[in-house]
């Protein structure tokens, strides 16, 4: 009985001891490191996924209801890594930064992804560790489709976040984390453009404001309308420095 006492009192000590603790310990010791943690989105950031999407089956009339348990699968057939991209993948990893892969994608078969991903970047990509899928949801009351990355964002407590849509820099900006915009390949925009600088391709409106001009502009200025920074790896620097003279 006597024990049980003192058992309880060091409880009660320690406690208080960790209540009264002002910074978490793992805190301190990453930000003494000076580790970075870096996120990127796949689909049109890290890899080129065009051909995949486009040769993927319909389930059904909606045009983002894809069979993605065959294009989780398919990478390795139809996606090539965006090399630009992958050079900064492997120059934060060489400095010793923490690199982590967030996929708006639903996550069945999503153990391929990582297969494919790491025969490709030459280290391992491991669902749940360095790899996460965070399909978007559907607000009931408007049928619109938000982001849910940010909590990911959070939860992993990213430093940085590069992806290529205007919901990977909103997903960024709520989770407070800097947002990197990777240019869109051509021919993606080419063929969906739409959560892209609102939609380059469709007729202006107070939603989609933005055609080739503006989306120039941004490229050229290195800033977006969220704010973000662009990683303009598919400029043609020839039309860019036409287009500002
Ligand atoms: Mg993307």
């Amino acid at each position: 009985m006597k024990h049980g006492a003192e058992s309880l009192i060091m409880l009660i000590v320690i406690l208080l001891i960790t209540a009264c603790s002002p910074t978490p310990a793992l805190v301190k010791v990453e930000q003494q490191k000076g580790q970075l943690k870096v996120g990127f989105d796949i689909d049109d950031t890290i890899l080129f996924t065009r051909d995949n999407f486009l040769k993927a089956p319909a389930l059904s009339d909606d045009p983002d209801h894809l069979d993605y348990a065959w294009i989780n699968t398919h990478d390795s057939l139809y996606s090539t890594l965006i090399k630009p991209v992958a050079d900064l993948v492997w120059f934060y990893r060489a400095h010793g930064h923490d690199v982590f892969f967030i996929t708006a994608r639903p996550g069945i078969n999503g153990d391929a992804v990582g297969r494919f991903l790491s025969s490709e970047l030459d280290f391992p990509v491991e669902l749940g560790k360095n790899l996460f899928f965070s399909p978007k949801q559907k607000d009931p009351a408007t049928g619109k489709k938000y982001t849910t990355k940010h909590h990911l964002i959070s939860e992993l407590g990213l430093h940085l976040y590069f992806g290529d849509s205007d919901t990977d820099m909103i997903a960024a900006s709520i989770a407070g984390v800097r947002a990197v915009r990777v240019v869109r390949d051509q021919r993606s925009v080419d063929a969906y453009s739409s959560n892209y600088f609102g939609d380059l391709k469709s007729d202006p409106e107070k939603r989609a404001p933005f055609g080739d001009v503006n989306y120039q502009t941004f490229l050229t200025r290195g800033v977006g309308p969220f704010g973000e920074t662009i990683y303009p790896i598919y400029i043609n620097t020839e039309d860019v420095n036409q287009s500002q003279e």
